[in-house]
């Protein structure tokens, strides 16, 4: 059975705006540190394979178009690329949190494929991000969750799981580093 790591964007893999708004241009771009050697090794060495799902509140409308998000996540594609991390799959959600969308995380209207697959092995999958909306997307998908920025809890609103449900039952790994994400999984 296929495991799966289902890895959040912003915060995660690039860091999150300092003005808690969307990342629409290149200033605003900056790698999360130590990502791209670790996810590199998890990519080479283990047997995972690598979707993106992300949250972009409001893509779509003028404020935030995809001519503005659309080269700056085709850079990031890019740079992972060339390091050997390939993404299978890239699932991007434009809705706003009030909006109550069932194809935004932490709902999973955009994920049925991979949950009604038999081939995918969920339980030993994991959803990667930085908010506890990706925890509870992890306990809605049936695989467990690494917990990127642990003290974070905004997106709070968004959970329907109590907090201290999901940190005992979905979250397998608290940290802000990334060579823990390589050095935990190694052992999965
Ligand atoms: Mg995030």
């Amino acid at each position: 059975m296929q495991k799966y790591l289902f890895i959040d964007r912003d915060g995660t893999l690039i860091e999150g705006p300092a003005s808690g708004g969307q990342i629409d241009s290149f200033d605003k771009l900056k790698f999360y540190p130590h990502v791209i050697c670790n996810l590199s090794k998890i990519a080479e060495e283990l047997d995972f394979r690598l979707v993106m799902v992300t949250n972009q509140n409001g893509l779509g409308t003028p404020t935030f178009t995809q001519q503005m998000f659309l080269p700056v996540q085709n850079f990031v594609i890019d740079v992972f690329k060339n390091e050997g991390i390939l993404f299978s799959d890239i699932i991007v959600d434009g809705s706003y949190p009030s909006e109550n969308s069932a194809m935004r995380k932490p709902r999973t209207g955009r994920m049925k494929a991979y949950m009604n697959n038999a081939a995918i092995d969920m339980a030993h999958s994991f959803v990667i991000g930085d908010r506890i909306t990706d925890v509870q997307f992890a306990k809605n998908m049936g695989c467990n969750a690494i917990f990127l920025d642990p003290e974070n809890m905004r997106g709070a609103a968004e959970i329907t799981d109590s907090i201290d449900y999901l940190k005992e039952h979905t979250v397998a790994l608290a940290t802000h580093n990334w060579q823990d994400v390589y050095e935990f999984l190694k052992n999965k």
